[in-house]
């Protein structure tokens, strides 16, 4: 049902984690990627790993900070250049921040999360959704969080910006569902990727390994999830076997969120 032979997909946040595992799932599947990242580093090591799973794919790598408008232009200049349309958008580069009470969250830290969270998703969208309502298809799935629809507690920017981001979804789902684009979001739970592992060692330091088993013990799942489940399901939200799910905000945390 999922073909993405000819289809050209471009993913923010590239370089790492969710965005290079949703890149592997639809390279291996035939489409053509652009990969988007401020990490260069991050950006060859995901083509290599892509390579390898799957030699014949076609990946374009693009240094990009998505806090810069000018700079996500370029990305989807580059694309338009390249292919020449725009399939499937993962709008999903993102920062956790440091974690702290709201009243210590810090002005700074605070406009520097929302910067990336929630702007760079914005003038992602608005620039990639320019070209698919002239194209008069298209689909996007931005990456919001449990965050994002849940109070987590000492996440002042992360939960202002990925509700920020369910807001956007909602609000432009509506918009372009006529232009026969999707907008969907996905709320990730605690997925083991270097994002998380990064957080766990702000919370415990060298104890993070054993922190994490105490954090997903009250999971329904009792495990992180693993980075591959959320790619999977962002190949199937980006494919047309989607195409009639709109505006929608998609959980992926093994129930978590539904428990009280
Ligand atoms: P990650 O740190 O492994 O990957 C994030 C990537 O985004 C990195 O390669 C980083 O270089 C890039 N990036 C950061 N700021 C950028 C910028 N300004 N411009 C361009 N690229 C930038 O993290 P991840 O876990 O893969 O997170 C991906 C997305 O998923 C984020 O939006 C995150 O908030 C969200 N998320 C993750 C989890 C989880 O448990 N891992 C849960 C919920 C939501």
């Amino acid at each position: 049902m999922i073909n993405y032979t000819d289809k050209v997909v471009v993913i923010t946040g590239g370089g790492s984690g969710l965005g290079r595992a949703a890149a592997l799932s639809i390279a291996k599947q035939g489409g053509k990627l652009v990969l988007v990242d401020m990490s260069t580093k991050g950006l060859e090591e995901s083509r290599n790993e892509i390579l390898a799973a799957a030699p014949e794919a076609q990946v374009e790598i693009v240094e990009a900070n998505v806090t810069n408008e000018e700079e996500v232009k370029n990305y989807v200049q580059f694309t338009m250049d390249k292919f020449g349309k725009i399939d499937g958008f993962f709008n999903n580069a993102g920062i956790e921040g440091k974690q702290n009470l709201t009243e210590d969250f810090g002005s700074d830290e605070f406009e520097k999360v929302v910067s990336v969270n929630l702007n760079g998703v914005f003038y992602g969208m608005k620039h990639v959704l320019k070209v698919m309502k002239e194209q008069g298809y298209g689909s996007i799935v931005n990456t919001a969080s449990v965050g994002g629809i849940r109070g987590v507690g000492n996440q002042s920017g992360y939960a202002a910006s990925k509700h920020g981001v369910v807001g956007l979804t909602r609000n432009s789902g509506i918009e372009y569902g006529q232009f026969g684009v999707s907008i969907n979001a996905i709320a990730p739970g605690a997925i083991m990727t270097p994002m998380v592992e990064g957080s766990l060692k702000q919370l415990a330091g060298d104890d993070w390994e054993a922190a994490g088993k105490e954090f997903v013990s009250v999971n329904p799942m009792k495990r992180f999830g693993k980075p591959e489940e959320v790619g999977n399901l962002v190949a199937f939200l980006l494919s047309d076997a989607a195409k009639f799910i709109n505006a929608s905000v998609i959980p992926i945390d093994g129930g978590q969120s539904y428990k009280y």
